[in-house]
């Protein structure tokens, strides 16, 4: 079977909401006049969530559930879905119709219409999030352009659509905890972003705690940055630095009578071992941090164009 579309849903105890989803996702795609197939996550949900989905998939073809055994979060779940779909285009949605699934029609039509790999949903109005979550969002995204290369956008989510040659390089990478809403940007695919209103979760409570939101900025941090780790390098040569120097005044001192039997020689010893250990630490530093990118196994390049097996429209000089 040919799949034109995927549209991936992660749930976690979503039993609230997920009539309602149905009810308004089914028509939507079933009036698109493509092939598609919904790919449900089921994140390891312990309320009906897997009972309502069984139930549906009975009575629509075109849905399929895959269970997760445990929890393990949005992301993952978006990394699952992902994993299995099989469209050539494929798109990710919450559950909670915070995303209009009306938008999904516009995603497609704007990737076929203008050839582009990645249609990116950006929020033109965030009124309905709370004034915590939208300005920790800001702040942390600025964090995260400054200590990183990062052009992901802060008003775009999870909410997107992208062509089967970007999902093949998200699901090519062999990295834990991944973040996608900084990984897929970070290929530089050729993209678009449609806007949309960001809308109140229609039922059910938020399945984001506070926890998952920190959880979440760590992973991005530390997958998009080795800066926490230059840090270390830094203090590594400057604390390497200042102890040289306590070395060099303490000889000048010895040298000129000033001290008391025997600081010479501990002080001497202290400032010593601290340079030492603390360049150390620096230069592993530099080492960790370069396992840690090898490990993450993102390419270093990604070719838009070769003039032997490229066709012309493709992302091409023009
Ligand atoms: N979700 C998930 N696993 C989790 C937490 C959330 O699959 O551990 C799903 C959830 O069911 C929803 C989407 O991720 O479809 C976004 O979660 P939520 O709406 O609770 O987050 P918020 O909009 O409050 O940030
Ligand atoms: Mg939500």
């Amino acid at each position: 079977m040919v799949v034109e579309l995927s549209v991936v849903v992660p749930m976690y105890n979503e039993q609230e909401v997920l009539p309602l989803f149905v009810e308004r996702l089914r028509p939507l795609l079933d009036g698109m006049d493509v092939a598609y197939e919904v790919v449900t996550v089921d994140d390891g949900s312990a309320d009906l969530t897997p009972a309502l989905l069984q139930r549906y998939r009975r009575e629509w073809p075109q849905l399929r559930v895959v269970r997760l055994r445990a929890n393990s979060g949005h992301q993952a779940a978006i990394s699952a879905g992902l994993a299995t779909a099989r469209g050539d285009y494929v798109v990710t949605i919450d559950a909670d119709l915070q995303d209009p699934p009306e938008v999904i029609a516009r995603m497609l039509d704007l990737a076929r219409a203008d050839g582009v790999d990645v249609v990116y949903g950006v929020r033109n109005d965030r009124s309905t999030d709370t004034w915590f979550k939208r300005n920790s969002a800001a702040a942390f995204y600025r964090l995260i352009g400054l200590m990183s290369s990062s052009t992901a956008r802060a008003d775009a989510g999870d909410f997107r659509l992208m062509s089967r040659a970007t999902v093949d390089a998200v699901n090519s990478l062999p990295e834990h905890n991944r973040v996608l809403r900084f990984i897929v940007p970070a290929f530089n695919f050729p993209s678009d972003t449609v806007e949309y209103k960001r809308e109140e979760r229609a039922a059910g409570a938020s399945k984001y705690p506070l926890l998952k939101m920190v959880k979440l900025s760590i992973d991005s941090l530390t997958g998009f940055s080795t800066a926490p780790l230059r840090i270390a390098t830094f203090a590594g040569f400057g604390g390497a630095v200042l102890a040289v120097l306590l070395l060099v005044y303490t000889l000048i001192a010895q040298a000129s009578g000033h001290t008391v039997a025997g600081w010479t020689s501990t002080v001497a010893i202290v400032a010593a071992m601290g340079a030492i250990q603390l360049l150390c630490v620096g230069i592993l530093g530099e080492y960790v941090g370069r396992m840690y990118t090898h490990l993450q196994g993102r390419p270093s390049y990604f070719i838009a164009y070769d003039s032997l097996t490229s066709r012309p429209s493709q992302d091409g000089p023009t």
